[in-house]
């Protein structure tokens, strides 16, 4: 038996893509979800992220002014809907540390709690552009130093339960992946490195919302298809990296689209789950 998942909602955001993508897909807003996943095979609870704290959400609205709802009474709710408490979580693995993934991060105290090393760094000593977006959570240093079970991994580790880390930077120094095998093949949890399924598909034509709506791209707005397969994006630090890491995860699955990869924000998941 392989490995479930679930998609757990732990709020939104709402977010204007043409300010995203360089004046590109203009007109295009839509809400996106902050997202957790639950992964669960012979007992086991594993949690990949912990979607934002409310201190981060001033007046109704978190990153770049926009309007947002979450917190870790969403968190706890999600994982309340599965019949979980924070305790029954015996694994948190973070794709990276913004503060949008770590927010609940306190309630798993005893859990181990997994990420890479370089991720740790940046935390540590943001870059003055990412100082000045707010993306991390200092605040949170100082709960990861006092919980007695921090793992942080150097590059990609296959767990002893299966699933296997994958290094994956660009968003940020230490963004990481986790394969995840079911038992109808791999899929890819990927953080913000793809915040949804566009940022790997420059040509699509239609995109979802959270309540299953289609929204239609006008082909005139997107990005040019001799500009490559990603889209170059406000939200990638180092372009170098992000290329390197798509191609690493190109190799690992059938195809790259929104079955295989599960982005971090992606509205479609809300509604249909994992395919
Ligand atoms: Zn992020």
């Amino acid at each position: 038996m392989g490995w479930r998942i679930k998609v757990l909602n732990y709020g939104e955001i709402k977010s204007n893509l043409s300010k995203l993508c360089n004046g590109m897909y203009a007109g295009i807003e839509r809400q996106s979800p902050y997202l957790g996943f639950l992964l669960q095979k012979d007992g086991q609870n594993v949690l990949v992220d912990t979607g934002i704290h409310e201190r981060f959400i001033v007046d109704g609205k978190a990153w770049g002014g926009n309007p947002a709802v979450g917190g870790t009474r969403y968190v706890l709710d999600a994982l309340k809907q599965e019949g979980l408490e924070p305790k029954d979580i015996h694994m948190v693995l973070y794709t990276h540390l913004h503060n949008d993934h770590t927010g609940a991060c306190e309630y798993f105290m005893d859990a181990l709690n997994i990420f890479q090393k370089d991720e740790w760094l940046n935390l540590l000593n943001p870059l003055p552009s990412q100082q000045v977006r707010g993306d991390y959570d200092m605040q949170v240093i100082d709960t990861f130093r006092a919980m007695p079970r921090v793992c942080m991994v150097e590059g990609d580790v296959e767990l002893a339960n299966g699933l296997q880390l994958i290094k994956t930077p660009g968003h940020t120094l230490g963004s990481m992946s986790i394969l995840v095998p079911t038992d109808d093949g791999p899929r890819i949890i990927v953080g913000d490195m793809f915040h949804n399924v566009l940022f790997f598909n420059p040509q699509l034509e239609e995109l979802l919302t959270v309540d299953g709506e289609v929204i239609r791209i006008d082909p005139a707005t997107a990005q040019p298809a001799s500009h490559g397969p990603i889209i170059v994006h406000s939200l990638i630090y180092d372009h170098y990296a992000q290329y390197q890491s798509y191609y690493k995860l190109l190799a690992r699955v059938p195809e790259m689209s929104g079955k295989y990869i599960l982005c971090g924000h992606e509205p479609a998941l809300v509604y249909y789950g994992v395919q």
